[in-house]
Order: structure tokens, then sequence, then C-alpha cells
């Protein structure tokens, strides 16, 4: 593979090709480097077996223990709680067949490394029931104290028309889209990075809101109000109007919002899967080695500190201390400054100031199951089903509703929320925000009993009351930008002291991408290329890493002045 720096690729390239989360900030094909036949890398025999720490089982550290134990390496995981993180997926009591996706729950076909890892281990997906998608049967927008049912957008009244008018008139001109969807789709590089870094210069500053509101096309407030709810893709973006305006265009120019789809039996299948799974080649190791093979006791338990030492990274747990040569970080990194004691001499000052700087997305659900999807049976009076996915301005927010087929129970993600709507309930048991959120969808729905349907106790999440995660993910406010590219960039060593390599960081706060699995997966990628340069490998000569693509696209740097 040769990475494209200059220019469009004439050679083989398909008009159709298909958007993908290549870049803006990074582009390098992590879907192309995982699939060339050199694999992703070599390391000297003398290494094999080499132990590397890498702490926290969710998608980033699992995706980097697999790859470094393909590559001849020793991955040791440390989990504080249960693998797979927030691709958390649970059951209601006496009812194991039901699933609540308590955090990732809908994947973009555009997150092409992830769908690597879906379909390395044989997982089925389903169009997710997002809001006026082709698998919803119908959307009720319910938006001050009025309702609106649609089965697409073109049902809706015609103010929401102009509002989707006024975004793609704004997205065209104000940040050349379909210019940028275009480079994405070819992998211009060039294109991409002269559109994107003009745009960082020019929005970093400025937030979703802030944005909207200096347009013209968003000069009316009502149409501001309407786009927060309805807005694009999955709906219910005001949550995110104080956030970064760059956090925005990253996700509708690689398609991240769209036509999504859910994972049959669970999101967390794909890590456990991944912890079980046997890879075809491997270096070093025989035969039928997988992680879980590695690990006969399971993972190690929670990481309480992290410090240096003669010879390499002290890990301390509960049972006791270990020395790394390598160590890859994938918890959240407010836990470094809470719950791991985590050495200072370990990073760079301006890392430890991006780390205290990250900000993070609260999100809380409530989930009910049901005797079975009640909310498909039309109403002879109205000649609509009796519910339909709800997008609200009232405290649920978003009402997702998942079924198996019309005998089996239905699951129902009541309350779907996110930062002050999420605070709104923490603290609160489930049964007292069942009871909120029923009350709240009396008043959307009224006379229609969701009470007399439900069969098990309420499930419920709040991730930023979660010990071990203190945030649901990551999303840059305003200014944040020279922040994010010290945390991903963080990889690339060889200008650091020699005291403060061997630590990699990796996971959705790392990446440009949170709230997108995609980006735990190709930040895990990352920390792969970082250990294996660290201990002496390298990649194949005709596919390199992203850690050798880095000098020629490297994230755009901003003055600091
Ligand atoms: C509510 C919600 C909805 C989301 N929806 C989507 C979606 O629809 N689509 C999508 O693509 N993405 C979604 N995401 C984002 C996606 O879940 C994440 O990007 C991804 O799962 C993050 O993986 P990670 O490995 O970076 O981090 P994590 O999954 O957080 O993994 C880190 C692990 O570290 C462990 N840990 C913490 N402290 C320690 C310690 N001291 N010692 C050892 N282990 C420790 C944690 O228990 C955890 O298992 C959502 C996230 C949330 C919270």
């Amino acid at each position: 593979m040769t990475i494209a720096t200059s220019g469009p690729r004439p050679a083989g390239q398909r008009v159709s090709d298909p958007v993908t989360m290549f870049g803006p900030d990074f582009p390098f094909g992590y879907d192309e480097w995982l699939r060339h036949p050199a694999g992703l890398g070599v390391m000297p025999p003398a290494r094999h077996g080499t132990p590397v720490a890498i702490v926290g089982g969710g998608m980033a550290g699992l995706v980097a223990a697999y790859e470094l134990m393909r590559l001849g390496l020793r991955p040791v995981v440390f989990e504080a709680e249960q693998l797979g993180g927030r691709m958390r997926s649970t059951t209601f009591e006496g009812h194991p067949g039901a699933v609540a996706e308590l955090g990732a729950m809908r994947f973009p076909p555009s997150a092409t490394a992830l769908f690597h890892y879906l379909d390395l281990v044989g997982l089925s997906t389903a169009p997710f029931p997002n809001p006026l998608a082709a698998a919803t049967q119908a959307t009720l927008i319910d938006l001050n104290g009025r309702g609106h049912w649609a089965r697409g957008t073109d049902d809706l009244p015609g103010v929401f028309q102009e509002v989707g008018d006024a975004w793609a008139k704004v997205l065209e001109e104000n940040a050349a889209f379909s210019t940028m969807e275009d480079a994405i789709r070819r992998r211009d590089v060039t294109t991409i990075k002269t559109i994107w870094n003009r745009l960082v210069l020019e929005l970093d500053d400025q937030s979703f809101y802030g944005f909207l509101a200096a347009s013209p096309p968003f000069a009316s407030f009502r149409h501001r109000e309407i786009f927060g709810q309805v807005g694009f893709g999955t709906g219910g973006w005001d949550t995110d109007f104080p956030n970064s305006m760059l956090e925005i265009l990253r996700v509708v120019y690689t398609g991240a919002d769209d036509r999504h789809v859910r994972i049959l039996g669970g999101s967390q299948q794909l890590p456990l899967r991944l912890w079980e799974h046997i890879p075809d080649r491997v270096a070093h190791w025989p035969g039928g080695t997988s992680l879980a093979a590695l690990h006969p006791d399971g993972p190690r338990p929670a990481v309480t500190r992290v410090g240096r030492v003669d010879g390499g990274i002290q890990i301390t747990t509960a049972a006791g201390t270990q020395t790394f040569p390598a160590v890859v970080l994938t918890p959240q990194v407010r836990l470094l400054l809470t719950r791991v004691d985590c050495a200072e001499s370990l990073f760079p000052t301006e890392v430890w100031t991006a780390i205290e700087r990250t900000h993070y997305m609260g999100a809380s659900k409530v989930f009910a199951l049901t005797d079975r999807p009640f909310w498909q049976t039309v109403n002879p009076a109205t000649g609509r089903p009796l519910m339909g996915m709800t997008l609200t301005d009232r405290t649920p927010r978003g009402v997702y509703l998942f079924d198996d087929g019309p005998q089996a129970p239905g699951v129902m993600c009541l309350s779907y929320t996110w930062n002050d709507d999420s605070l709104k309930v923490v603290g609160l048991p489930p049964d007292e925000r069942l009871d909120i959120m029923l009350r709240s969808l009396g008043r959307v729905y009224p006379g229609l009993d969701i009470r007399a349907r439900i069969i098990a106790d309420p499930v419920a999440v709040t991730w930023e009351s979660e010990p071990n995660f203190m945030g649901a993910f990551k999303a840059n406010l305003p200014g944040h930008y020279r922040y994010q590219r010290r945390l991903f960039g963080h990889f690339m060593q060889d200008a650091l002291p020699e005291h403060q390599r061997g630590v990699f960081l990796a996971g959705d706060d790392i990446s440009w991408t949170g709230g997108f699995a995609e980006g735990a997966v190709t930040t895990g990628l990352n920390a792969v290329w970082g250990v294996l340069n660290h201990l002496g490998g390298h990649t194949p000569g005709s596919n390199p890493g992203p850690g050798d693509a880095f000098p020629a696209i490297a994230p755009h740097e901003l003055p600091y002045v």
C-alpha cells in the first residue's frame, strides 16, 4: 500500500467509493493497513514473548492486545470491571435473551476499522431503528407540545424541510461539504488537508451553536431550535451545541451518523469474541493461542498505580506489582487524575495539561422489557402504530424500540440522554427513573398504558457516575484542538526523553472521534505501532503503519502563542 499524500488517486479509483472515517485530522487508511497481506509488522525474534501491559479491556485495549499477540508479544490485560468497557450489553433479570445496550448501540458502516473486527469474529448486524430511518416503522417528533408523525423526512411539515435545507446550505457554503466528502471517498489527502487545515484555524474557537447562530440560513431561532431537536442522523444534537464545531464536522463529513446498524446479540459480543478469537496467522505462539488462552485466570485486576522503575514501567494492582517494557493505557484519561495514581514524570507537562482539560459528555439510558413489541399494533382510530421511535424535547429525549419478532418480548430504550438531560436523573434508582419517563411519555402518548406491558425490572445507567469511566465519551469544547492533538500524537515518542517513552495512550478520548468506537479501535492500532517501534520491531515496507505515515499527514499544528 502507498499512502496517498498528494492529490487524487487516479488508478483503480471508483466514483462509488464509500464515505469512510478516513480523516479529516489524520487521513490514514487503517482499514488498508489491517487487510494488507504483509501484516502489521515484524518483531525481532529475541523480543518474542515479551510482556506488554494493556490497561483496560474495552475495544482499544482488546484490539491492541489482539494485534500485539499476533506480532508475537505477550499482552497482559488488566481490567477493573468487565471485558468490553463501554460496549456493554446487559440483560433483564429472568430474561437472558433480551439485550439492553447500555453503551455503544449503533455503528456506521463508514467505521471500517471497527467493521474489520466485526467481520473477523463473524458477527451479524441489522439496520438500527433511528429516527426517520428506513428500518423504523414510524417516528414521532414531539416538540413544543406538538407531535408530528412521519415515516420519512418528506412527511414532516414544511418548516422541517426548511431546516434541512438550511443545514445543507451552511455545510456547503461554510465547510465545503461536497468537496470534502468527495475527497474522503477518493482518499485524496491533499484536498482533505487543504480544506481541513483552514477550517481548524477558522473554527477551533467556535461552538456548534455559535456557528449556527452566525449563519444567515439559521437566522431564525425557531430553525435553530428545530435543528437541535431533529438535526441530522440520530437527532437530538442540541446537547452538543456547546461543543466545538469541528467535532460536528468530523461526524458529518465521515458519515458517522448515517446508515447505522446494530450488532445482533449485543455490542459486547465484539470485545468478548475478540478475547476468544484464534488468529489464522500469529508469530511465535503455537496454533490455538488466543487472548483467553494467554489469560487462563481471566484478565488481571484494576490497576491502582503506574510508575517508572529501573528497567521499565511498573504496574500495581491489589495483587502486587509487575514491571513491563511497554504499557498501553486505555481507561478514559480522567481516571489518570483520580483512581489511578500515575507518576507525573511519565508524560510531558503539556500532555498532562491536555489530560486535565479533556471534556466528557455525560449520558444516561433507561430500558424496559415488554411482553411483546406492542407498539407495532395499528390503532384503528388513527391508522398509526400505537408508538413510534420518539424524539422529544421532554425529559426522555430519545425513545428507541427494538424487537425480535412479533411474539418475542420487546426492548424499549425509554430514554437516552446526554449532558444536562442526563444529569436530571443522576443519582436516582432505576425504578424512579422508569416512573419519570413513563409520566413524561404519558403526555406524549395520552391513554397509552406502557407500564401494563412491562414484564421485568428496568435497567438504567449514568456513565458519568460509573467509577471506572467518569464520563460517557470525550467531546472537545471550543479551543481544545491543540490539547486533542497532543493526546492523539503522543504515540510518536522518538523525540521524547527516554524516561517518557513506553507508555501509550489509546481509546475513545485519545481519538478525534469521541463517542464512536472507531476512534477506540484506531487509537488502539496507533498504540500497536508505538509498541512495535518502541521494542525494536518494524512495519513491512509494503505496508507502512500510522507512525510511518505521521510525518507526512500529521494533524495540522495550530500556533501556540
Ligand atoms: C452511552 C454511550 C453510547 C455510545 N454509543 C456509541 C455508538 O452508538 N456507536 C459507537 O461507535 N460508539 C458509541 N459509544 C462510544 C464507544 O462505546 C466507545 O468509543 C468505546 O467503547 C470505547 O472503548 P475504549 O476501549 O476506548 O474505552 P472503554 O470501553 O472505556 O475501555 C476502558 C476499560 O478500562 C477499564 N478500566 C478503567 N479503569 C481501570 C483500571 N484502573 N484498571 C484496569 N482497567 C480499568 C474500564 O473498566 C474499561 O473496560 C458510546 C459510548 C457510550 C458511553
